[in-house]
């Protein structure tokens, strides 16, 4: 059977998951979805206990990209999850932390966070998707990042043939570590430049650019097209099913739960991309309970999910878990498609967000929220006050983001009772987040990069992740800096270089 796409916005659209990949966003405006969740049987998720981590991803993709072959989805996942992007060859890893609780690290990847987990296997499935669809154009990715994204996306294209890849960052935006693992990149197709200004100022010109039919025009006559690794595109969601799937396995596998027996999966959560694969993931017949999702002080889905009012119209808070500082989750638009199956009330709902900053959603939507979601959320200072608890009590060193949820799931087991085994999803090593992580554990954190590095590794005893160690060497690469008006000049200039 063939599986397509519709678009959250109008219904009667039909793509194959090739085609969805390679559009990235519907011209409606809206996500694609594939039309039907597709089932796993008990017997299915046995299976995948036996299985490596690529066949595992190859595995579930095939219940959703039924229009690639079986060896286009090998070709895909053993070429993005391997041991030579990834520091384990199990890809993910989960720990016990106390009591029924279990934290899935999914940051054994390149670049330290749950976003490799994606961005490894995006442009393999991108490619392979233009490959399908005739499209004989070497695909040009433009990124604007506010630290994370940009390097994931790097180390995913870097030397993906068929590809290049340039990333704008603001020039006093990101983490002097973040500036040095982007700056120090890697890759014949690769290329970096600090834009004097702010994210805004970055996102914005790359959306300008995209749009600019004069720089498509110039592309064409090159035989390149512009394409984006935005974490809308379902081939960066369909990947994050996939771990929620392997880690039950894993469990029932070792005995830490029994065949059937419903889990808690805790997200901490953004822009909703990461618990809406958990959902999924439920959907498909994965036994799962509650899907908790937890939010830092930029807590628009706490409400959201308590209420079903969604109101951005609030102060917006720079925290320590940057990576879930946002006001609009876009991912969210697939779960009400997916809980209405009405493009005419999702336009109503995202117009009235994009005109008023609000929208209410129905009594049906919120009894579904309310049945398979609970929602929490946590200050800079409860956060850091988690890390210090988790560290004295069970020596597990955690990340910012990861605190928000262990915090934010300890405070929903308070309230309910409710002791469900969970898994919480751990989305960055404690290394990225150096400065507040340090500061939760002693106090302070040392001025320099590297002296924070040596600082958590004597007292969480974690490797340094090799990456990282790498960068105290390494060569910059990119020094170049431009207003955003030169952005255009840059990307023409790029084409013609990379
Ligand atoms: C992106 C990110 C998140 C948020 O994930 P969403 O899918 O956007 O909800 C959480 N933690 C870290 C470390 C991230 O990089």
């Amino acid at each position: 059977m063939n599986m397509y796409y519709r678009s959250t916005r109008d219904s009667s659209l039909k793509k194959t998951s090739a085609e969805a990949i390679v559009a990235g966003i519907s011209t409606d405006g809206g996500l694609f979805v594939p039309e039907e969740i597709p089932s796993l049987t008990s017997a299915e998720i046995k299976a995948i206990a036996g299985m490596s981590y690529p066949e595992r991803a190859a595995a579930v993709f095939s219940k959703f990209l039924t229009d690639f072959t079986d060896a286009e989805l090998r070709y895909c996942t053993e070429s993005a999850y391997n041991d030579k992007s990834f520091d384990h060859a199990s890809i993910t890893e989960i720990s016990h932390l106390f009591d029924g609780t279990y934290v899935l690290e999914l940051w054994h990847g390149p670049t330290c966070a749950f976003k490799d987990m994606a961005l490894q296997i995006l442009p393999y499935l991108l490619t392979t998707s233009m490959k399908k669809l005739s499209i004989d154009k070497k695909v040009v990715i433009l990124v604007a990042t506010s630290g994370d994204t940009g390097k994931a996306a790097l180390e995913g294209f870097a030397d993906v043939e068929g590809t290049s890849i340039m990333v704008f960052y603001p020039e006093d935006g990101v983490s002097a570590m973040q500036k040095k693992q982007m700056t120090t990149q890697d890759g014949k197709n690769v290329s970096v430049c600090a834009v004097k200004g702010n994210f805004d100022d970055c996102q914005n010109g790359v959306k300008a650019i995209f749009t600019d039919d004069s720089v498509k025009a110039a592309l064409a006559a090159k035989g390149q097209v512009f394409s984006s690794a935005n974490s809308i595109n379902w081939g960066r969601l369909a990947p994050q099913i996939i771990y929620y799937i392997s880690a039950y396995a894993e469990l029932l596998e070792n005995g830490d739960i029994a065949e059937g027996e419903k889990v808690n999966i805790c997200v901490p959560t953004g822009n909703f991309g990461n618990i809406l694969a958990a959902y999924y993931a439920k959907r498909m017949g994965l036994p799962v309970n509650k899907l908790i999702c937890a939010s830092n002080a930029n807590n628009v889905l706490t409400d959201f999910i308590n209420t079903g009012i969604y109101d951005r119209n609030r102060d917006f808070h720079t925290t320590i878990s940057p990576s879930m500082d946002i006001l609009i989750s876009s991912n969210l638009e697939r779960l009400l498609y997916i809980m209405t199956g009405s493009d005419a009330l999702i336009r109503e709902w995202f117009g009235k967000l994009a005109s008023e900053g609000r929208y209410e959603v129905n009594d049906d939507v919120k009894a579904q929220l309310a049945a398979d979601f609970a929602a929490g959320c946590c200050d800079d200072a409860a956060t850091k006050a988690a890390i210090k608890e988790i560290y004295d009590k069970y020596s597990y060193t955690l990340d910012t983001h990861t605190a928000v949820a262990v915090k934010v799931y300890e405070d929903y087991r308070k309230a309910t009772g409710d002791n469900t085994k969970t898994i919480i999803a751990s989305t960055a090593s404690p290394y990225k987040f150096g400065t507040a992580v340090l500061e939760a554990l002693t106090g302070s954190a040392p001025e320099d990069e590297f002296d924070k590095v040596d600082k958590l590794h004597e007292l969480s005893g974690y490797d340094v992740p090799a990456s990282l160690d790498a960068l105290r060497t390494k060569a910059i690469r990119f020094t170049g800096s431009v207003d955003r008006d030169g952005m255009k000049a840059f990307v023409l200039a790029e084409t013609d270089r990379i």
